[in-house]
């Protein structure tokens, strides 16, 4: 189905989220996020989180000042920088003092940037009235599953208020954050993506399933990541020999999905550190030694 009007208004210029912008609008990603709460079996913890990034890349982690000050330099290099993001390389929401703290210098020196975020959603319910005062308008979720015990086989633990949990009785406990989560963010009528990683075998007969559960609940885009396996990106935490799909399997899943709903297929998981339009990658003009010796062109 097309999108209505006023949610088409609200992504024109986000180019993650709408096909058309991402041709003529910029995103940058800080990685000031190292920590994680859970365990995926999919994650190779020395790279960026695969919530939003292409596991196997090490992106330079940076203070909230030097991300702020890192925004502001690219702000005024590159014009189209509409948005934005904080991904990891953990979970931002399991360093919430640097992640807001982020969020808020931003908000205050360049206030026209939107904001978004990404996270596995198990602390997203107690964090969403934060989120709300930053008026962060776009949260992305990755939820892989509605159902224990596949969870189970996906997350190795979840550390959840100082306890760690293992198998079911975690995955229980993540999967009813990320509910939670995405109906709060429904309620505060914050644009919710969903990102699910494609695991054959595990849950790529499921996601048909999870795109229903997130659709009923407020979510506006289904963005179906293939599980990336290559020998190149290092070994997965628990999933030893796991392939990833193949194009044709992961095109299957999101045509099945999409006669549901817009489903992305321009994702590119982008670095933690991601700088410029989707296609390009900017990050190296933009590394910590080179930005912290340019000071923004004008003030924003
Ligand atoms: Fe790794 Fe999963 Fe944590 Fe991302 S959410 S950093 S993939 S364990
Ligand atoms: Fe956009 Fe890249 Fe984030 Fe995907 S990973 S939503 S393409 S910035």
């Amino acid at each position: 189905p097309e999108m209505d009007e006023k949610l088409k208004a609200r992504i024109a210029n986000h180019p993650c989220y709408s096909e058309e912008a991402h041709h003529h609008y910029a995103r940058m990603h800080v990685a000031v996020a190292p920590a994680c709460n859970i365990q995926c079996n999919y994650c190779n913890r020395k790279y960026d989180c695969a919530n939003e990034s292409r596991p196997g890349v090490v992106s330079e982690l940076l203070t909230p000042e030097e991300a702020a000050h890192k925004v502001l330099v690219v702000a005024s290099k590159i014009p189209q920088m509409t948005v934005l993001g904080i991904a990891g390389p953990g979970d931002p929401l399991a360093n919430p003092e640097k992640t807001f703290r982020t969020f808020e210098l931003i908000a205050d020196k360049a206030p026209d940037i939107k904001l978004c975020l990404s996270t596995n959603g198990l602390m997203l319910p107690e964090y969403i009235d934060r989120i709300k005062q930053l008026n962060i308008d776009h949260v992305t979720i990755t939820l892989n599953t509605i159902d224990p015990e596949i969870g189970a086989q996906i997350y190795s633990w979840v550390h959840y208020k100082r306890k760690r949990y293992r198998g079911v009785e975690g995955a229980k406990i993540l999967l009813e954050k990320q509910m939670e989560g995405l109906q709060a963010l429904k309620e505060a009528d914050i644009l919710c993506k969903v990102n699910s990683v494609m695991i054959p075998g595990i849950n790529d007969q499921h996601l048909v399933e999870v795109n229903k559960m997130i659709r009923e609940n407020g979510a506006f885009l289904h963005n179906i990541m293939p599980l990336i396996s290559a020998p190149e990106h290092g070994t997965h935490f628990g999933l030893t020999g796991q392939r990833g799909p193949t194009n044709k399997e992961l095109k299957e899943v999101q045509d099945q999905c999409s006669g549901n709903m817009k489903m992305m297929r321009h994702c590119r998981q982008c670095r933690a550190d991601a700088v410029g339009l989707l296609g390009e990658d900017r990050s190296q003009e933009f590394t910590k030694e080179k930005f912290l010796e340019m000071s923004p062109e004008y003030d924003l």
